[in-house]
């Protein structure tokens, strides 16, 4: 190891660096460079790199910015193998920095070294066999099973800190500052084989290269968890709020949606990470979303319960078995409905026998104890007592709440592997991450099935497109092209030519006034739904133009078959600039904005992902059997979805598509797009 840059001077990073490399204990020879001092921490120095006697394999680099590619050149030279760029002063100070960050990159890969950084904390690796801090952390890490990456650096140092503190112990941690080179998705791909590593956790603000990390994620992710603390905003949303699909994705859709998809958990703070990382570590995944909470206080019963139920899991009641033999083992003030509620007076005793027969309800994949200690209760009995029954294949998590005497308590449960938290709300939270990966290891990817399309004949339309949104019937015919059905219509002129239409068409008809600039047609009253007759129609022509035309330039009539179905549902897409196409499907129909029930994915779509984008809506049951409606074609809309993805797919100039609504008729029935609009790049 070279250390180049390495300092005398007491609070220098060049100084701390050395520092930490002696003391923690690696295993190598440390060579410090600096061609002023002769010695640093009692270590005798080296002028130059090149004046190094051993081979480098790895050299830490904290010279001044306009150094830097100087000694990474010499670094080149003398054969060594990676860098670590600690320096700031590159790519996030633009301009200048930027040229330095990209000559730095070309005399890496002219030399074939690796480069963290630069402007990074350093790396760690715990390993036995290494005992590697070249970072200038002021805190020691203890070993264990968590790698970690962070993308600031100054974050780096305080994650290092809480994580320790959490009780967790360090195997490897990378700060990878500008990422240069070295990128989250190589770190983790890395970690993959070593075995100390057992899970992953991040901490990023942008993904360098989405396609790669989603990649990496998923195929790593199934044996280690990955875990994601992600802050910064896309600009999807901004970018593209022309339509509902836009507007409703928001800024961290993107993100978000990613991350879900490649089976990384993703949670909104460190410590949730923290808990979820020692869940994860030391507890089974629950089989199925079912909790039981277990309490001696009816207030934080009902708060878990809540936040359980918030979080969308349930709160099952317990088999009549389960409740007679509660009945017989506690008090009869004792609730024993979940949340069974002990009471105050419950001693260890009383939370062993309770939680014995909870954890073997055959209703109950995982449980939630609550502890408030009172003062006439020895909280550590308490907890040695959950210890005991959490030994099981059903995850256990312990809420301690109130007074210091739950100090030995909580390290006690800590040490034996149960997440402890403070609130209820978190533990609820945690507890959905778990069963959000049990679900997301049990799903298996579904093929595509075998779509028809003309692509030749939306090719026809959109080479002569103009950039921009396309005419509503361009849009209609290169959706029509890939499959999607739409309600009969004709386009004309006239009132007497609107009632032709009707008639060619057959009642009920619904007429719409149409003209580039006018987006949403409902606001202006521009749609006449459910004409039952040619009077009908060219009375209410006759009113479109007097209202619309002079306002319209080039406004026609459309006349459209009124389509039968019972269900308006929204089908979309928006490329995100960084993450691809983002699909969005939702209950749809000219309220979208005002619910916002929407499920995102992005592409890659398997063959099972529209039918989850479906059941995760909120309005789910209204697409199934509600209230004497029938169902609707789900099955078709997931159809759609996928025909969507292909066209998108097959033509990477659309930016933006939109179906909405898509009318859904009852499965076999007629299940009609009434309005659609598409952008094309430009
Ligand atoms: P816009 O979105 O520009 O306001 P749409 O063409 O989507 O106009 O029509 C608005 C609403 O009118 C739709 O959400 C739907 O409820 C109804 N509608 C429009 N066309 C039809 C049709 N052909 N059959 C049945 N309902 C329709
Ligand atoms: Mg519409």
């Amino acid at each position: 190891m070279a250390v180049v840059g390495a300092s005398r001077r007491p609070g220098a990073i060049g100084r701390q660096v050395v520092a930490n490399l002696v003391e923690s204990g690696f295993q190598g020879p440390v060579y410090p460079v600096n061609s002023k001092s002769d010695v640093v921490l009692s270590m005798p120095t080296y002028p130059t790199v090149s004046k190094i006697p051993g081979p480098v394999d790895l050299a830490v680099l904290c010279v001044p910015a306009p150094e830097v590619v100087k000694v990474a050149r010499e670094c080149g030279k003398k054969g060594v193998k990676g860098l670590v760029v600690i320096t700031a002063g590159f790519k996030e100070i633009g301009g200048e920095g930027e040229r330095r960050e990209a000559e730095l990159r070309e005399v890496a890969r002219h030399y074939g070294m690796r480069i963290v950084g630069p402007n990074c904390m350093g790396v760690i690796n715990t390993e036995p066999d290494v005992c590697l801090d070249a970072s200038f952390a002021a805190t020691r890490t203890p070993a264990g099973a968590v790698a970690m990456v962070s993308q600031s650096g100054a974050l780096g140092e305080a994650i290092l800190a809480d994580a320790s503190a959490a009780g967790l112990g360090v195997s490897m941690f990378a700060s990878v500052g500008n990422r240069a080179d070295v990128t989250a998705a190589d770190l983790i791909e890395y970690w993959a084989d070593i075995d100390s590593v057992r899970i992953v956790l991040l901490y990023v603000e942008s993904l360098g290269d989405p396609a790669k990390f989603v990649e990496v994620a998923r195929r790593v992710g199934r044996t280690k968890p990955i875990l994601a603390v992600k802050s910064g905003r896309s600009a999807a949303g901004a970018a593209a709020a022309g339509s509902h699909t836009g507007s409703v994705a928001g800024a961290d859709v993107a993100a978000d949606t990613l991350f879900q998809q490649c089976g990384v958990l993703r949670v909104e703070s460190f410590r949730e990470m923290f808990a979820l990382a020692a869940a994860l570590l030391h507890q089974r995944l629950p089989q199925g979303p079912r909790i039981a909470v277990v309490t001696n206080a009816g207030g934080p019963g009902i708060l878990a319960t809540d936040a359980l139920d918030g979080a969308g899991l349930e709160v099952p009641e317990l088999t009549p078995r389960t409740k007679a033999a509660l009945v017989r083992a506690l008090p009869v003030e004792a609730s024993v409905r979940n949340p069974v509620d002990l009471i105050a007076s419950a001693d260890a005793e009383r939370y062993r026998r309770a939680l014995r027969l909870v954890v073997r309800d055959p209703n109950v994949d995982a449980l939630i104890v609550l502890f408030v200690s009172p003062i006439m209760i020895d909280a550590e009995a308490v907890a040695a007592a959950i210890v005991e029954e959490a030994a099981t294949d059903k995850p256990l998590l312990v809420c301690l709440m109130g007074r210091q005497r739950g100090r030995e308590a909580q390290e006690l449960l800590r040490r034996s592997g149960v997440p402890v938290f403070r609130y209820p709300e978190d533990a609820a939270r945690t507890m959905r991450s778990l069963c959000r990966r049990a679900r997301m290891l049990e799903r298996e990817s579904k093929p595509l099935p075998r779509l028809r399309v003309d692509r030749d004949a939306a090719a026809a339309v959109l080479d002569r497109a103009a950039p921009g949104w396309l005419a509503v019937e361009d849009a209609e015919a290169v959706l029509a092209a890939y499959g999607v059905p739409f309600a009969p219509s004709r386009r004309v002129t006239t009132p007497g030519d609107a009632v032709g239409a009707s008639h060619e068409l057959g009642f009920p008809v619904v007429l719409k006034a149409e003209a580039r600039s006018l987006v949403h047609k409902s606001e202006l009253h521009a749609v006449v739904n459910g004409l039952r007759n040619g009077d009908e129609v060219y009375r209410a022509a006759e009113d479109l133009r007097r209202r619309l035309a002079r306002r319209f330039r080039g406004l026609r009539l459309l006349v459209q078959k009124r389509a039968p179905g019972h269900r308006e549902i929204l089908i979309g897409m928006t490329r995100d600039p960084r993450y691809g196409p983002l699909f969005a499907v939702g209950l749809g129909g000219t309220h979208v904005e005002v619910l916002r029930d929407v499920a995102f994915r992005i592409a890659p779509l398997d063959g099972g992902d529209p039918a989850e984008m479906f059941a995760q809506l909120k309005g789910a049951p209204l697409l199934g059997r509600f209230r004497g409606d029938p169902p609707a074609d789900v099955a078709l809309a997931c159809e759609i979805v996928l025909r969507l993805q292909r066209l998108v797919l097959d033509f990477p100039l659309i930016e933006e598509v939109e179906i909405n609504p898509f009318i859904l008729a009852e499965p076999g029935g007629e299940s009609l797009a009434v309005d659609a609009r598409l952008r094309l790049q430009g």
